[in-house]
């Protein structure tokens, strides 16, 4: 597996632990408990550099390669998959459409911003009538003024209420389908500025003024991720000018697409990482569990081993493919798809395994297993997952479209 990372990523990865280990692991069981927003963490994360890690360094980021992302989401979600998605769905859905399709002048103001941790970004694309059939946006944007007119509604957007930058989807010509989807960057002020003030990060007044008519929802109370702010991001005649539009008109559908193959990387990291964090606390238990005297249980557990030997591979071999300029959408999903299914089943094998105690709070197993659900729904569905996967073999095959 090591023949995918450099001393460098080696290097990386080591510090991610070390900090995930010294600074999440004592507070996750609280943050989850409460369902409190890790703003302390968020600031220490920044300093880390770990908003924008694969962003180049001229717009602030760390200028480090995309496996090394890769990396850093792994080790956070092996101990908190709440601080993982905040990183990732700060990076991939928030940063990423900026750095791939903004212009420069987007790029300038934006992504030192985003790139340094000092305001966090969110991506609005999920709505009551379009999940899994994104196509089906509802929100719409008219041209008014030079600029646009927004109205519509986006659900279980993550930092809908933390965030200050969001982009976001809306139909400008109803009459081309998904050809007729067009990007937007708006911007809004952090519903917890008292926390972002207190930390010195998640407001920037240099983003003043705000879009007229951005405003989050209430919090949703979610079964995992609990530490992980989402809410519905509502924009009522938001007032966005001409120069927020992000790329050409109609492009909004095939970006977002872009968008979310490289994010299934990275929920397959987040995955893996939690499937990797229940191995672990199998492997911490096993003193005291039964472990070391029933055969069922070693094969229950050298089973879980491989499974999640292969969900690595799958994870960074997409990854590699990605970095190499190669097509990746269906590696991508191949490797969301399995991490996810497996992170469940990780999970739920660690608490048969502990026992009773898997069901307290002294491994955080039942955490991991709520947290583990989410993975097979955000991000695109494991149903959405083998669609993708099965119409790339019959495109391959010369029997799809
Ligand atoms: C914690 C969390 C954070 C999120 N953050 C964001 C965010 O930041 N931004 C954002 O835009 N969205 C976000 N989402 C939304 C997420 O992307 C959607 O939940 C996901 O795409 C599924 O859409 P849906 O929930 O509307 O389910 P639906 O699309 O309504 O699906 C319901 C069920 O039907 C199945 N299904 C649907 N279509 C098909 C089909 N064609 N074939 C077979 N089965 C099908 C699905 O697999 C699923 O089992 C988040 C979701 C969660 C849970």
């Amino acid at each position: 597996m090591d023949a995918y990372l450099s001393e460098s990523h080696r290097a990386l990865r080591s510090r991610i632990r070390e900090f995930a280990e010294g600074e999440i692991a004592p507070v996750a069981r609280e943050l989850d408990e409460t369902s409190r927003f890790p703003w302390e963490n968020v600031r220490k994360m920044a300093d880390l550099g770990l908003f924008g890690v694969s962003v180049p360094k001229e717009y602030g980021g760390l200028g480090l390669d995309y496996f090394s992302y890769i990396l850093v989401i792994e080790e956070l979600a092996r101990v908190d998959a709440s601080h993982a998605i905040t990183v990732s769905a700060h990076s991939t859905l928030g940063s990423s459409p900026i750095l791939n399709f903004g212009d420069e002048a987007q790029k300038r103001r934006y992504l030192p911003l985003l790139a340094t941790g000092r305001v966090l970004a969110g991506f609005g694309l999920t709505e009551p009538g379009a999940g899994s059939d994104s196509a089906g946006t509802r929100t719409v944007a008219t041209r008014v003024n030079g600029g646009y007119r927004i109205t519509g509604n986006k659900i279980f957007i993550t930092h809908a209420g933390v965030g200050e930058v969001f982009v976001v989807t809306a139909v400008t010509d109803r009459s081309a389908g998904a050809r007729g989807i067009t990007s937007f960057i708006v911007t809004k002020e952090t519903t917890d500025r008292e926390a972002a003030e207190r930390v010195g990060v998640g407001h920037a007044p240099e983003l003043e003024p705000f879009t007229p008519g951005v405003r989050a929802g209430k919090k949703e109370d979610k079964m995992g991720w609990r530490a992980s702010d989402t809410r519905e991001l509502i924009l009522e005649d938001a007032e966005v000018p001409a120069e927020n539009r992000l790329g050409a008109e109609g492009e909004g559908f095939i970006n977002f697409m872009k968008t979310l193959d490289s994010g299934r990387i990275g929920i397959g990291a987040l995955a893996l990482g939690i499937a990797q964090g229940a191995l672990d606390c199998i492997l911490a238990a096993a003193p005291d569990a039964r472990l070391r005297d029933s055969q069922g249980a070693q094969f229950t557990l050298a089973d879980l081993a491989t499974e999640v030997t292969a969900a690595r591979h799958l994870v960074y071999h997409a990854a590699w493919l990605r970095e190499r300029g190669e097509p990746y959408g269906h590696a991508a999903a191949m490797a969301k798809l399995y991490a996810s299914e497996l992170s469940v089943r990780a999970a739920a094998t660690a608490i048969q395994l502990l026992g009773e105690r898997g069901l307290l709070d002294e491994y955080p197993v039942e955490r991991m297993l709520r947290d583990a659900k989410i993975c097979e729904i955000g991000e695109g569905t494991s149903e959405i997952q083998r669609l993708v996967i099965a119409r790339h073999l019959l495109r391959e095959a010369g029997v799809g479209s």
